[in-house]
């Protein structure tokens, strides 16, 4: 496997209605078999999933978390108004959204956009990836793989990587369980999060300021076979569980 990884260069700032597969393509001609990999922001942006903080009128929890942690309550409502469940309101929100993603925030940004605006998360990714997919198929003829990225913070560890919001063309696990080792021992937990990987690798090209990179292009990976189940089920995810017996302070209670 000797992958290219292309950015795409060049891009204006994305503004609602742009329609970014042409955008990309007349910059990086897409051949079949790439796997394009998209900011969130810039497919948000498009597609007008964005906010005006002076248009939000903030609830009492908004205000209360807002409070207490020093922020906008204003940007706190929105995050409240993307979370499913909210898991953890201080130190950070962390909520789960309607479409599995657990994320601090609920993945409201805003950086890359002016002032008083922020940034949402599409509201389904699989389906924004699909119609991107499906878009690049009409203007450039090629079938490629789209992964939707965003960058999240990680248990265990400090520090950001991209993660796979959305994708298609493509399953989100590699799986090898039943697959043989160089000894013969047959494989029994190994799947692994291959659109994560590529999420991570995009991401450090793309940076994360006023590099103006929101795409990149990997040709020539290898095909792989597995399965769509990328989050846990709440009942098998131990972390979770644990956050939800923190004592009373840390969800408000
Ligand atoms: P996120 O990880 O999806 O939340 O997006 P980031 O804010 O980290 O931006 C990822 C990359 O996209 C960075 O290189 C940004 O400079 C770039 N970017 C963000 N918005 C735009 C835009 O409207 N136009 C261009 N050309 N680049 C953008
Ligand atoms: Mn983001
Ligand atoms: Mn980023």
């Amino acid at each position: 496997m000797k992958i290219s990884v292309i950015p795409v260069e060049g891009l204006p700032l994305i503004r609602k209605g742009d329609d970014l597969p042409s955008l990309i393509h007349a910059r990086v001609p897409l051949r079949d078999g790439d796997i394009l990999s998209m900011a969130h922001t810039v497919y948000s942006k498009a597609n007008g999933h964005t906010r005006a903080l002076p248009s939000i009128t903030p609830s009492p929890r908004a205000l209360r978390i807002a409070e207490r942690d020093g922020e906008d309550p204003r940007f706190v409502q929105a995050v409240l108004d993307e979370a499913q469940e909210v898991i953890l309101e201080h130190p950070f929100i962390l909520s789960v959204m309607k479409n599995g993603h657990i994320g601090v925030r609920s993945g409201v940004d805003r950086s890359n956009i002016e002032d008083g605006m922020v940034i949402l998360l599409p509201p389904d990714p699989m389906a924004a990836a699909e119609g991107v997919r499906a878009r690049i198929r009409e203007v450039s003829g090629s079938s490629v793989g789209v992964i939707i990225t965003d960058t999240v913070g990680r248990a265990f560890r400090r520090g950001q990587t991209g993660h796979a919001i959305g994708w298609a063309g493509m399953t989100a696990i590699r799986d090898f369980r039943k697959d043989t080792d160089l000894f013969g021992h047959v494989l029994k937990i190994t799947e692994e999060a291959v659109v994560d990987e590529i999420a991570g690798f995009a991401n450090f090209v793309m940076g994360e300021s006023h590099q103006g990179t929101p795409a990149v292009v990997f040709r020539n990976c290898t095909t792989w076979k597995g399965h769509d189940q990328l989050y846990f089920r709440p009942e098998e995810d131990v972390l979770r569980k644990a956050l939800c017996t923190l004592p009373p302070g840390y969800i408000g209670r």
